[in-house]
């Protein structure tokens, strides 16, 4: 019998899907790692459950415990499945500008929600930072995740993303492309794949209104960098201690439209129905593309499913109220005229 022993199991090996429209004019292979096929429709499942087996290894959470943990959503749906499974209880802790689906898809999953104001300092007391602390510090047999300074998150990539992708690549991968949020992603890819060549070039994809690219051109940590953005899940007004920069060499930023209208794009254009972050990254490809010479293999990583977003970015009214619609009426007009 082929099966699996509980849905955990199922995390992980996702397809490589070669990208074929959206690159045109792009000398390179740009290959996508597709991670909606997890369980929990995210990369984030992969350490979520690192993180909850570390915990239990060095005793930070008992049996019949409570996980905490401040998440955009994604990292929530992982530690969802793996209390389930392992029998804990989970309160997450999310900003007030996370899509109104992921919420409900945690409520779905049995997670208690706790929802916070974005627009505040990380210090301020109402901010989802000190929410989920002081919740963790007041609740018995808790544990807090921080999935920002828990190292457990990179190690997870490091142990099963970055083996898959040089595996599914036979080793030809030449650049490696991901948004950086917690920075857990990269720096465990990235770490991985340096190691086994250490030219393969570490791309991270960064919004404007984050701190990261700044900090990781000047060693500045720059608070004029920091305003609020649209884009879900990457960029940071904080410095995550999973964030590894000397295994990044170059930050790209894009803008919430592009990232916006690039996500629909990869649904109508590749078949390939991801989040935000998504339309960030492969728009990034897109502005990198004189780095890429005609043998590369570039492989780029769409961290969660489109489902989360149909508020959003693949809602009209949502596009156009922002000005994200332009592109469209452009078309119109150029119908009319010819
Ligand atoms: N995209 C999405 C949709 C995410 O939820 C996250 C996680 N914050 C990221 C990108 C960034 O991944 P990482 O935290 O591993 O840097």
């Amino acid at each position: 019998m082929k099966i699996y022993n509980n849905i955990l199991e199922t995390i992980g090996d996702t397809p490589m899907v070669k990208l074929n429209k959206l690159t045109e004019g792009i000398d390179a292979t740009v290959l996508a790692k597709v991670e909606t096929t997890n369980p929990g429709n995210s990369v984030k499942d992969r350490m979520a459950v690192k993180m909850v087996e570390d915990a239990e290894e060095k005793g930070w959470i008992k049996p019949g415990g409570t996980i905490i943990e401040g998440t955009s959503g994604n990292t929530g749906m992982g530690l969802a499945l793996a209390a389930i499974i392992k029998g804990y209880k989970l309160v997450c802790v999310l900003s007030d500008k996370q899509s109104k689906e992921k919420m409900d898809i945690l409520r779905a999953v049995g997670a208690e929600v706790v929802v916070c104001p974005n627009d505040v300092e990380p210090e301020d007391p109402r901010s989802y930072y000190s929410v989920s602390k002081r919740l963790a510090e007041e609740t018995p047999n808790s544990w807090y995740v921080n999935q920002y300074d828990n190292l457990a998150n990179r190690v997870a990539h490091y142990e099963q993303t970055g083996p898959e992708i040089w595996e599914q690549t036979d080793g030809k991968i030449t650049h490696f492309v991901v948004g950086v949020g917690t920075g857990g992603t990269i720096s465990g890819v990235g770490k991985y794949l340096k190691e086994k060549n250490p030219d393969i070039q570490i791309l991270g994809i960064d919004t404007f209104g984050s701190v990261f690219k700044k900090y990781h051109e000047t060693g500045i940590f720059d608070e004029n960098e920091i305003y609020s953005y649209i884009t879900e899940g990457i960029g940071e007004d904080i410095l995550p201690k999973n964030v590894d920069f000397d295994v990044i060499d170059h930050f790209e930023k894009v803008t919430d439209k592009d990232a916006a209208i690039y996500t629909r794009k990869l649904a109508r254009e590749e078949g390939i129905f991801v989040g935000n972050s998504a339309g960030s990254a492969i728009k990034g490809v897109l502005q990198m593309k004189d780095m890429f010479k005609k043998d590369d293999v570039v492989v780029v990583l769409f961290h969660d499913h489109g489902s989360r977003y149909v508020g959003k970015m693949f809602n009209d009214d949502w596009m156009r109220e922002r000005g994200f619609l332009e592109e469209e009426y452009q078309s119109a007009n150029d119908l009319i005229e010819s």
